[in-house]
């Protein structure tokens, strides 16, 4: 169990560990989207066809593939969520997905596909808590979501799932998860700007061309 003083120091110190990872400011919605080399020109939800074979089991990173932001460095719980829909940190700041994401996770859903989530946070609970208010438990059948190493995440997949590695297919945007996942026998896509259209549909041809 991590301690919550783990967590407090971690965002004590932002200032000094953040340069070393990216920033939400990084990461920009870009007005244009051509300007985006891997982001998605279009909306594919009415008009991609899932490539086959489909990965038994589609896992998926969540900071920086799923959302803008490490959920323990730069963004402060308590969450809330208002009468709109809008949910905000402590300090106001609104949790937003990147612009892709909900359609994805709604057709991969839609489309059958069975749905993991591995994260290494350091702040387990703050995730779930942002999971409950953005109402995306539904898209998900196993999550494994604490520090460590991404193999043991998986581990713990295939023994859940009766999937095999090589019959999963794993989005993340970190080169050290790639590799070590990679090595185990999962097929591994590098998210470099979130998780896109674009992406899903090199990602979901990829495997189909290679696993076939
Ligand atoms: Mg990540």
């Amino acid at each position: 169990m991590i301690s919550d003083s783990v967590v407090f120091l971690l965002r004590t110190f932002r200032t000094f560990i953040s340069p070393l990872r990216r920033k939400t400011s990084d990461y920009q919605v870009t007005q244009d989207r051509s300007q985006n080399t891997r982001g998605s020109a279009t909306d594919m939800a009415g008009n991609l066809d899932p490539p086959t074979p489909r990965p038994e089991l589609l896992v998926l990173d969540v900071d920086w593939t799923l959302w803008p932001f490490h959920t323990d460095m730069d963004v402060s719980p308590p969450f809330k969520k208002d009468s709109s829909g809008e949910v905000t940190d402590s300090r106001g700041k609104t949790i937003q997905p990147f612009p892709d994401v909900p359609r994805i996770l709604d057709w991969l859903k839609g489309n059958g596909y069975t749905l993991a989530l591995a994260s290494r946070t350091w702040a387990p609970s703050d995730m779930e808590r942002l999971l409950i208010l953005l109402d995306w438990n539904k898209y998900f059948s196993y999550k494994e979501i604490y520090k460590g190493t991404k193999t043991k995440h998986f581990s713990k997949f295939t023994r859940d799932s009766g999937v095999p590695y090589s019959k999963m297919l794993f989005f993340d945007d970190e080169e050290v998860n790639i590799h070590e996942i990679g090595r185990i026998g999962v097929m591994c896509i590098f998210v470099t700007n979130g998780l896109n259209w674009n992406l899903l549909k090199e990602g979901l041809e990829k495997y189909a061309k290679e696993r076939s």
